[in-house]
């Protein structure tokens, strides 16, 4: 289905506190489909991109589960050929960052550093960000040993131990990736199972460089000018040791990125902004798609999914506004 609406108009001029038609908060492949959707619909759609070009998703080396690239393809490569192709409809990217919304009034108000911008639908992409341990340690030496992006910082970790914490599909793929640096990669789990699906289980159990702990947790990182070592407890055994390392890379999951929404949007107990099977918040005009919204799949062709199913429906709210 294609949803022309010639009959609204292009965004008024910048001097005129200009309204748009529709503001997307987020450049992932949520914000990145929906944005490709409303400029196919000629609504000429804002994209404010946020610090995280590309998303999460562009953090990632090799995308292998995308469907159309059969030999699988690069995060930051993907995230690229998203935007060229929103662009080339006329999507419009600010790199820039909302810092609060009022979606008390119609149109909705969206605040960044230096400007205000005026939406008459939005559609919030806005993701997810890496959970972190929350141990003594791991804040004073984030980017000095302690990373949560093993393609932004594994080159660092050239014939270096590291250590890798969690037991799902982002810390067996990160681990895998870290093998073609690291001299060897423990990844440290709380559990004996691993949650990880069983491709990468597979590959991660046969890597020689790869070797795993079991049942056990992260209580401290260590060290002076970079990471030495991890204090590290069996949750089963109550036992508590100290293991030398040089990088504690940490995947283990993700909260929703929803502060701005707190309080003007219906959130659940975790966090993420509800929606019905539309995409609908509870504030007619406003959508959400992908990991704001969606802590079930979270996968980059279920997010771009849900981004165009978004924008889809801005362009239908926008159609029943105009009468
Ligand atoms: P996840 O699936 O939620 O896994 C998080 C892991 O961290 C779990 O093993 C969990 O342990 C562990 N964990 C959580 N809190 C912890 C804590 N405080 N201390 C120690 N360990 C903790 O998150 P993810 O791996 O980032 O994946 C997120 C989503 O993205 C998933 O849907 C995944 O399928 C998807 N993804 C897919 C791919 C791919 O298909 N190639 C790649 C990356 C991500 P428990 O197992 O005990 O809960």
């Amino acid at each position: 289905m294609e949803i022309n609406l010639g009959a609204i108009a292009s965004p008024s001029s910048p001097q005129s506190n200009p309204v748009e038609n529709v503001i997307i908060l987020g450049a992932g492949p949520a914000g990145l489909a929906a944005a490709l959707y409303a400029a196919r619909a000629e609504l000429a759609p804002l994209v404010l991109t946020g610090t995280e070009l590309g998303g999460q998703a562009a953090l990632t080396h090799t995308i292998e589960n995308y469907p159309g690239f059969p030999e699988g393809v690069g995060g930051m490569e993907l995230g690229e050929l998203f935007q060229k192709q929103a662009e080339r409809f006329g999507a419009r990217l600010e790199f820039d960052t909302a810092e609060a919304v009022d979606l008390s009034q119609h149109p909705f108000r969206v605040r960044t550093y230096g400007k205000e911008y005026l939406a008459r639908a939005l559609i919030i992409a806005t993701g997810a960000s890496p959970n972190h341990l929350e141990v003594p340690g791991e804040s004073e030496f984030t980017g000095r040993g302690v990373s949560y992006c093993a393609t932004c910082d594994g080159w660092f970790f050239k014939d270096k131990d590291v250590i890798v914490v969690g037991g799902g599909d982002s810390a067996l793929e990160e681990g895998l990736f870290l093998t073609r640096y690291a001299r060897q990669v423990t990844i440290v789990h709380r559990r004996d199972q691993l949650r990880a699906g069983a491709i990468l289980q597979r590959r991660a159990r046969e890597n020689p460089k790869i070797q795993f702990i079991w049942n056990t947790v992260v209580r401290e990182i260590r060290g002076n000018a970079a990471v030495e070592a991890v204090r590290l407890e069996n949750v089963q055994t109550g036992e508590i040791w100290e293991r030398p390392t040089d990088g504690v890379f940490i995947f283990i999951g993700h909260r929703p990125n929803t502060a701005l929404f707190r309080g003007q949007l219906d959130l659940d107990e975790q966090g993420y902004i509800k929606t019905d099977a539309l995409m609908r918040t509870n504030v007619p005009g406003v959508f959400a798609a992908g990991e704001v919204m969606d802590p079930h799949f979270r996968q980059v062709v279920t997010s771009a999914g849900m981004g165009a199913a978004a924008a889809m429906m801005a362009v239908r709210f926008l159609q029943e506004q105009e009468g």
